[in-house]
């Protein structure tokens, strides 16, 4: 089993990767972004939970986030690995994630960081604005918000990381094709 934490800060081109990474390497990916989205879709009660939280650009509390994320990867027992995109995004998901791997023998073999700068990442968020139709990329001040959310509460996760010694950064900007390398490059060359 591979399991790759795909990281960044909003507008960071996660998704777009995560879809490159997954045809490469045949894994899951798993977006908790993506799971609220659909629930709210769906109007679970999970969905409900979530909307208020993610129309201020706020994180949906960790109890809720971590048990949607175990029964995601239960659902999935076929799976070579996962690639976790928007997840974990505190120290308490990190831990978590790691308890969980570890009782099902399993563990991250790197997290892969993209690293872009602020002027660009407004850039492309406002642009994705215009087609995303997304709630929380129309509204300046809830992706303002999310970036700042991003700084105090998930750009630590990195750090846990780096100190496990499971820490990558790629350049993001650029042709996505090279991007693409980059990332590849760097999980192939990753000792654990
Ligand atoms: P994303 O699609 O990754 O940008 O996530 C959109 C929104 O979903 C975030 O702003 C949060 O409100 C919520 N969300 C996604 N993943 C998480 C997570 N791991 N922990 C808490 N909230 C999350």
């Amino acid at each position: 089993m591979i399991h790759i934490v795909l990281f960044g800060p909003p507008g960071a081109g996660k998704g777009t990767q995560a879809a490159r990474l997954v045809e490469r390497y045949k894994l899951i990916h798993l977006s908790t972004g993506d799971i609220f989205r659909r629930n709210i879709k769906d109007s679970t009660e999970l969905g409900k939970l979530a909307k208020s939280y993610m129309d201020a650009g706020n994180l949906v509390p960790d109890e809720v986030t971590i048990k949607m994320l175990e029964s995601e990867v239960e659902a999935h027992p076929r799976a070579k690995g996962f690639i976790f995109d928007g997840f974990p995004r505190t120290e308490k998901q990190a831990l978590a994630l790691d308890s969980f791997l570890t009782s099902r023998n399993e563990k991250i073999k790197c997290m892969l960081a993209l690293i872009v700068d602020d002027a660009e990442l407004s850039a492309r968020l406002l642009n994705r604005a215009k087609t995303s139709g997304r709630a929380d990329d129309a509204d300046p001040e809830v992706v303002a918000n999310r970036i700042d959310v991003y700084k105090r509460e998930t750009a630590p996760v990195a750090e846990y990381y780096n100190k496990h010694g499971k820490y990558a950064e790629v350049y993001g900007v650029g042709n996505m094709d090279d991007i693409s390398k980059r990332l590849f490059k760097a999980l192939e060359e990753h000792e654990q």
